[in-house]
This record gives C-alpha cells, structure tokens and sequence, in this order.
C-alpha cells in the first residue's frame, strides 16, 4: 500500500459545521422535539477551544415530568410488543450507528474531547451493547418446577420493570448511554434519560437515530438540562417511576440512593473507582508498561477504570518509570479532531484544577515529577501528561479520583504490602494485576477488593462481561447476562398441581 492510499484509508472526522447544523436540539419527548418550557436554552462547549458548538433546550422540572409522562404513556404496549420486535429495532440502530460512526465520534471529540480514535473506540464497544442486548432481549427466561413438598408447581417468570429514569455522565456520552439503554429497551422497558450537561449531543443525536431504527414514540425520552437537581428529584419522587439507573461520582450517587428510598425504587449504581494497578517483579515488563498506558491515559484519564495509583514492586519500580516516562513523552497533546494527537484537553477547569491540586500535594510531600507535573496555557482545559513517582502515603492523589493525566508510583516490597495498600481506599471497581505467576494471580483474584480485575491487561470493558463496583464504587451490574436483569423483575406464581 502507498503512503497516500494508506493516508486516505485512515478514518478522519466529518466536516463540523454540517454536523452540528444537522443535528436536534431540543427535548425529545413522545417522539416529538420540542422546545423546552418558556424556551430556555443553554450552551455547549467544546473543551479544547472554550467556543460554544450548539445551543440546546434546558428543561424545568416540569419538562421533566412531562418526559415521564411519555414514558408512563408507552410502558404497557412496549412491554408487550414481542421481544423479537424489540431486538430487531435494536440491532438496527447497531447497523446504522456503524453506518453513522464517523458522525458520531466527530460529535463525541467536539463536545467532550477524546482523540477521535479514541471516539471510534467508543463507538465500537458503545454500538456493541446494542448488538448484545438484541440478542438477549429473546432470551428472557422463567422456570416451572415441583415443590418439594409435590404439592404444587412453582412458576418464575420475568416481566419489565417499568418506566425507568437514566442518568449518564460525560466521559464516555455513547457507551454509558448505550450500556442502560439497549438492556432496558430489550427488557420492555422505557426510558427518560438523562445526559450530562457537557455533553448532551451524543445522546440528543443517538435518540434520532433510534427513531430512525423504528423505536416507537414514547419509548425513549431525553431532557437536557443544566437543572439536573430540580428536574431529577421529582422524576425520582414520582411512584409511576420503577428504576433509577446512575453512572457518575459516589457523591451524587449517594445523594441519589437517598432520594430513591423514599418510593423504596430499584437502583443501579455505577460510581467512582481508584483502580490500584499492581506490578510484581515478576511482571512482563512490556506488558505492564502497554497496559499502564492504556489504563492510565485512555480517555485523558477520565474513566471510572482509569488506574489511580501504580503499586511497584520495589525491584523494578525505577525502571516501570524509566520506561513509562519515555512513554508518555510521546505522547502528543492537542484538540481531539487533530491528527496524530492522543491527549486531548480535560472536560474544564475545574478538572485541571484537581489535576493540578493533587499534582502540587504529593510534590509537597516529598512525590518526585519525572515529567509533566502542570497545566498547558492557552486555549482549552489541557494538562500535560504526567509521571509523579515516591509519592508517600497520605497523599491526597491516594485517596481521590484523579481524573486526569497523571500517573502516579507507589512502591512496595511483598505481595502483604501491595495487597493492603490496593484495599486501601473505600471504592472497589476495578483493580489491574500484572504478574507471570499463575498461583499469585489466582490469589489476587481472591484477595483484592474489586467489582472487575484485569489481570495482564490494562482495559476490562466490554459487552458480554458484568460491569460494576463493591464498595463505594456501587450497586449493580452493567452488561453480560446480567445485564438486562437490572431490569426486569422477577414473578414467583404458586399453583395447585394439575
Ligand atoms: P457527576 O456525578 O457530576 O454527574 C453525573 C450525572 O449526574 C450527570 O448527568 C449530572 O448532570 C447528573 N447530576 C449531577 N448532580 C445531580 C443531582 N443532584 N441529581 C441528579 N443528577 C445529577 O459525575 P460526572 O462528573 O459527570 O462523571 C464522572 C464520575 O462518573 C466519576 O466519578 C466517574 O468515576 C464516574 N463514572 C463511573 C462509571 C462506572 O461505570 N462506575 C462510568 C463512568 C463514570
């Protein structure tokens, strides 16, 4: 292949301005957009610029119920249209968001920042849930069985949940959309989602081309709104409302739960991580180096799975940081739609802010910079890839989710050590374990604290697998088999024998 055939086959974003002048920007409800009440709007911005790229409807409380008014309206005839109905219009939306991905990821660069690979990737392992859960929306069991006793049969059956209200956060706009969306629509389910107010777009675009694939009026209901307190809690408050699902930070999380206690609703909640990633000396160097790398700076270290602190056993910790420093110097910063570029601007100010923060506290410390260490001037929200190694205990950089590019180095000296300071924080999403010893591998599966382990590997996603935290991380499983049984429940009928 020639250099420019091979130039003109890499996949490159579409043109922004037809984007975003194609694109919806109101509330969608009962199939309809429309304007949100008194005609409020707010802006979207794009993180690497500060310019605004849409100005969309900004919902009142009132909006949102109306949203739930919608959903209430179509529960019962989706929930009894057949499953293979359901699972069909769902995998056509997986056929048309392939047919659409450079659309899509060009949006998910513009309003939230990732490199547009990265974006791809999203698209990629977001589409996916939609292709999973089609295939399980046909699977949905029950059982019939004897009692013991042989006085009767048991029947279990499976029915929706009900209308379900969805809030997702900004860091991955398709996949967290996607993974509550595909398995309540597959369960008979229908939604009021929901999205970030940083990055509305992807889910505004997304609840066109659902329609597109056929979902019916009702089915799915979207509010934006920059009021997600106000709008939420009379959502949450209102018993025709069977399900809160939630992705996003432990505090607003908990806030949430609390809300959610007063109708006794289910809940699902998927919540802050400070993934540990531990290297023993006997590790494959270059393997941990690759999966540092993809669980430290993928999506600029804004992932709930990004790696918070690298636990290094004390034999190899100078040359992990050697090698991962030579690493992320090549890293090139820059907007996300820009060739070449793999770190793209934090979501805002306040982000780089803690970044910075808990930069500044473990250099305080006694924590070593060997690269990075601040904030890029200029334009946008950027902040240079950064290694920080020594850093002693009771940094702040320990116990808090970072969210932003750096890396920082723990050392410790026997597998007692690295598995005491790894259960040291009060999340438990996912922890990295490398590592060429099977037995020791087989004994951090047991010992380590975590809803998801990788184990010689740096990223854990994906659809068929159980997606979730223990601990503060939070309640509930997204995607695999057990997936779609967030929203259903479960029917236990007794009859005489026949
Ligand atoms: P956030 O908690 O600030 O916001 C998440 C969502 O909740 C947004 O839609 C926001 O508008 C909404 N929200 C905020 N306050 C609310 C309230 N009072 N009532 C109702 N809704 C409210 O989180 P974020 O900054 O958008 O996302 C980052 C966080 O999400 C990180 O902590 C990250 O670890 C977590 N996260 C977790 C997972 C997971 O699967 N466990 C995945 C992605 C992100």
């Amino acid at each position: 292949m020639t250099a420019a055939q091979n130039a003109s086959s890499t996949p490159r974003p579409v043109d922004e301005a037809t984007l975003l002048a194609s694109l919806p920007s109101g509330l969608f409800v009962g199939g309809e957009w429309r304007d949100a009440s008194g005609g409020a709007t707010f802006d979207v911005a794009d993180p690497a610029t500060g310019r605004t790229i849409a100005t969309i409807a900004d919902a009142s409380p009132d909006d949102g119920i109306t949203a739930l008014d919608a959903a209430v309206d179509a529960a019962a005839e989706w929930a009894a249209t057949a499953p293979r109905v359901r699972a069909e219009i769902l995998r056509r939306a997986f056929d048309m968001l392939q047919e659409r991905k450079l659309e899509i990821a060009t949006l998910m660069t513009l309003e939230m920042g990732k490199p547009f690979a990265e974006s791809l990737g999203e698209v990629a392992y977001g589409g996916e849930f939609l292709r999973w859960f089609s295939e399980e929306a046909v699977r949905i069991t029950g059982r019939y069985g004897v009692n013991p006793e042989g006085t009767g049969r048991t029947i279990v059956s499976q029915h929706p949940v009900g209308p379900c209200y969805l809030i997702t956060p900004w860091n991955f706009p398709l996949a967290m959309a996607t993974r509550k969306i595909a398995p309540a629509l597959a369960a008979g389910c229908t939604v009021v989602v929901k999205p970030a107010e940083l990055t509305p777009l992807t889910t505004l675009f997304f609840a066109q081309l659902l329609t597109d694939a056929g979902l019916p009026a009702g089915v799915l209901n979207v509010v934006t709104t920059t009021h997600s307190g106000p709008v939420s809690k009379p959502i949450i408050s209102d018993p025709r409302l069977r399900k809160l699902s939630f992705t996003g930070s432990t505090a607003v999380g908990k806030k949430l739960i609390a809300q959610a206690a007063e109708n006794v609703l289910r809940t699902s909640m998927e919540l802050g991580g400070n993934a540990p990633f531990v290297i023993f000396d006997d590790a494959d160097l270059d393997k941990a180096v690759d999966g540092a790398m993809l669980a430290k700076f993928r999506n600029i270290g804004q992932a709930c799975t990004a790696a918070n602190r690298f636990i290094v056993q004390r034999g190899i910790a100078d040359e992990f940081a050697r090698r991962v420093t030579e690493r992320v110097e090549q890293l090139r910063v820059g907007r996300g739609t820009d060739e070449g570029v793999t770190i793209g601007p934090l979501i805002n100010e306040s982000a780089v802010e803690k970044a910075r923060t808990l930069t500044d506290d473990a250099v305080t410390r006694g924590a070593q910079v060997l690269t990075g260490g601040s904030a890029i001037d200029g334009d946008g929200t950027f902040f240079a890839p950064t290694v920080i190694t020594e850093v002693p205990t009771g940094s702040d950089i320990l116990r808090e989710e970072i969210f932003g590019p750096v890396l920082a180095i723990i050392p410790f000296d026997d597998e007692e050590d690295a598995v005491r300071l790894a259960n040291d924080t009060e999340y438990g999403l996912v922890a990295y374990v490398f590592t060429e010893n099977l037995a020791r591998g087989q004994r951090m599966i047991e010992r380590l604290d975590t809803g998801m382990m990788g184990l010689n590997v740096g990223v854990v996603s994906n659809a068929s697998a159980p997606f979730g935290g223990v601990k503060q991380s939070g309640i509930g499983r997204e995607g695999g088999l057990e997936g779609i049984h967030e929203y259903l429940s479960t029917k236990y009928t007794m009859t005489p024998n026949p």
